[in-house]
């Protein structure tokens, strides 16, 4: 059984048909990416799997449950966190803020502070700064803080939107090298990324999505040399 089954979402907004009739699978261990041009839909399929959009017909199943009416802080509790595009760390809180804030639906104090602990030795500057303010952190620093905030429900499943946007190529390729490691951690990742090939480089396998549509998916390693994900890519 997969660990996310998405079958037929549509999500609309107003007479706008952002995704339609949308299916795909993220099995436990896997990095999935979903690539596709601007506005092809890939931020309303990661916000319609973390609830904060309600889809008009389609089902999301997690870990065996149909969870497509919860509430967002239901599916923190079932085990989904996003990282969402822009990061949106609270910028006048601390990086400890921050994080405690990503632990919102725990109860379990003594663990969240050990988690935050582990954190710390896993980000190692955003522990040499715990006490300042998230906006001023750099781009790449804010993007590692909207990982490890995600990171504090304890997810079975991390979406992550476009955690390269606005990064200098350098720190691209630490975010990246994040990935692959929370990844062989034992992290399931859902993640949405303009940089297909670096995504597809660093993926199991890529879905491609075409206003609002699913157009083809294979294992990353194959599609990574296809014309056909270049042209979707650029928007035709
Ligand atoms: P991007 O890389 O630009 O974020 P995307 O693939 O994530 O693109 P979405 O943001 O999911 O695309 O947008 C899909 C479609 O829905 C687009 O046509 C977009 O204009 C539209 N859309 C997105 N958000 C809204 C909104 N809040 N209100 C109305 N239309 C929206």
């Amino acid at each position: 059984m997969a660990l996310l089954n998405i079958e037929g979402l549509s999500v609309n907004y107003g007479a706008i048909q952002a995704v339609r009739d949308l299916s795909l699978t993220v099995e436990e261990g896997e990095v999935v990416t979903l690539i596709g041009a601007n506005g092809a839909g890939k931020t309303t399929t990661l916000r319609a799997v973390s609830r904060l959009l309600r889809p008009v017909s389609g089902r999301i199943i997690f870990a065996g449950r149909d969870m497509t009416r919860l509430p967002p802080d239901e599916a923190v509790k079932l085990g989904i966190a996003q990282s969402p595009e822009g990061r949106q760390v609270l910028a006048r809180q601390s990086i400890q803020d921050n994080l405690e804030l990503g632990a919102y639906t725990r109860r379990d104090a003594a663990a969240v502070r050990a988690d935050i602990t582990r954190m710390y030795e896993r980000f190692p500057r955003l522990g040499e700064r715990r006490g300042q303010l998230a906006g001023t952190l750099s781009g790449g620093e804010q993007q590692m803080l909207a990982i490890a905030r995600a990171l504090m429900s304890r997810p079975r499943l991390l979406l992550l939107d476009e955690p390269s946007l606005g990064l200098a190529p350098i720190i691209v390729r630490e975010i990246f090298a994040i990935i692959r490691e929370l990844n062989e951690q034992g992290t399931t990742i859902l993640l949405v990324e303009q940089n297909a090939r670096l995504a597809m480089n660093s993926s199991h396998r890529t879905y491609v999505l075409e206003a609002g549509q699913m157009t083809f998916s294979g294992d990353s390693a194959q599609l990574v040399g296809d014309e056909r994900v270049l042209h979707a890519y650029l928007g035709g």
